[in-house]
């Protein structure tokens, strides 16, 4: 038989999106576990809870009851109606059913959501750090991912002086992440309201991707869909169940906002997904509308953590780590350990630095390249107590040999 070389030629969209840099190091982290070798992994993207019983409950019965089959694309009626009530309950905010739609996760939804608003030629301003699927979703559109820059100082908060230079005749989306990965900022009400009046007054759409909402520490969470009709308008509102509810393998997330724009979602996953998994969809629900206490019992444990994490962290010499006002990261700045030197090499990049990490500390840490900035480390601290002493000796250790 005669054997002959497919030449692959991938379409353009496929080009231009990259492997994630953060599965890698992940993956490399995995591969040394499995080979017996003792790694803390402190690049988790998940908290380390179990999913609560009840949820796991109803999505059993569910199960049994043969709730096996395909459901409206956008999920049940019954999970949209108790998610237009948490979002009446807990934001303020009024929609009705056609106005929400339920994907496989927020990063679903996020997708569908800049694939029906961004063409060739638009302009999407995205804070940097940003999350590292952010720019990929973008690219495969086309359309231009402008970055706006942040300070440590400013809490890397976008302020309103650079969203409005930024913004052009072509700019279409303005994507906002609070609370934050990987930096943990949170966004005032006032600091809100300023950014709103200014995409308001140019007509730029908003995905707000609020999936950390319930993990923040005495710190209020803001949606700024909240702020008042015309900025409610434009906003797409993007939350779901894996953060809050430990529910990251179920797949589940949910974006509310324009009729039109939330149809043209549901169009896509007509010919793409279809609908969310059936059973996960009565989890969901149980999740939404049943007791909320584990919650709070996950965020309180969280900050213990995070206040732990931050000490240890600022007690490194060269390291550098403001206390983040959500999510379950901490950014340490390690700019001062770059260029220094390690049995003679100087570690140049934070990649380096967490390589080095990885193969002679045995912690595994994200660095920031993947999330825009190379002088910082992405730390989570969705493990438990004990692992996270067991990396800060083993970081404090092994940084001490830096010169
Ligand atoms: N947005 C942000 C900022 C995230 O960190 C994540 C999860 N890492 C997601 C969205 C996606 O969440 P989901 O599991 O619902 O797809």
């Amino acid at each position: 038989m005669l054997l002959v070389a497919i030449d692959v030629v991938l379409s353009k969209r496929a080009q231009v999106i990259n492997p994630s840099a953060t599965l890698s190091l992940t993956a490399k982290a995995k591969a040394m576990k499995a080979e017996g070798i003792d790694v803390i992994g402190f690049g988790a993207g998940e908290p380390d809870f179990d999913t609560p019983q009840h949820i796991k409950e109803e999505a059993k019965k569910a199960l049994d009851a043969g709730f096996t089959k395909y459901t409206p694309t956008t999920g049940i009626p019954e999970l949209k109606k108790a998610i237009c009530k948490k979002l009446k309950d807990d934001n303020g905010l009024d929609y009705e059913t056609a106005q929400v739609l339920l994907g496989c996760g927020a990063k679903h939804c996020i997708y569908n959501a800049i694939q029906v608003l961004c063409d060739e030629g638009d302009e999407v301003i995205l804070p940097v750090p940003y999350w590292v699927s952010f720019p990929e979703q973008i690219n495969v559109t086309g359309a231009t991912t402008v970055l706006a820059e942040t300070k440590e100082e400013g809490g890397f908060k976008v302020t309103p002086q650079d969203l409005s230079r930024l913004v052009t005749p072509r700019t279409k989306l303005f994507i906002l992440n609070s609370p934050s990965n990987p930096t943990g900022c949170v966004y005032s009400r006032n600091e809100l309201e300023s950014l709103a009046e200014i995409l308001v007054k140019n007509g730029i759409w908003v995905i707000s991707d609020e999936i950390y909402e319930n993990i923040v520490y005495g710190v209020e969470h803001v949606g700024i869909a909240s702020l008042g009709p015309e900025i409610k308008d434009l906003t797409i509102v993007i939350n779901g169940m894996s953060k809050a509810y430990s529910m990251t393998g179920w797949r589940m997330g949910y974006a509310a906002g324009d009729k039109k724009v939330i149809g043209a979602m549901s169009n896509f996953q007509d010919h793409s997904t279809s609908n969310p998994t059936s059973f996960a969809q009565k989890g969901a629900l149980a999740a939404i509308s049943g007791s909320q206490e584990s919650v709070g019992q996950m965020v309180a444990e969280f900050r213990r953590r995070r206040d732990y994490i931050v000490d240890r962290l600022n007690k490194i010499p060269g390291v550098s780590c403001s206390l983040p006002d959500g999510a379950f990261y901490v950014f340490p700045n390690i700019s001062q350990l770059l260029n220094k030197s390690l049995d003679g090499e100087a570690i140049q990049t934070s990649m380096r630095l967490s390589e080095l990490l990885l193969d002679e500390a045995r912690v595994a840490v994200l660095p920031g390249t993947p999330f825009g900035v190379d002088q910082y480390l992405r730390i989570s601290y969705a493990i438990s107590m004990d692992n996270i002493c067991t990396g800060m000796d083993r970081i404090e250790e092994w940084a001490k040999r830096i010169s």
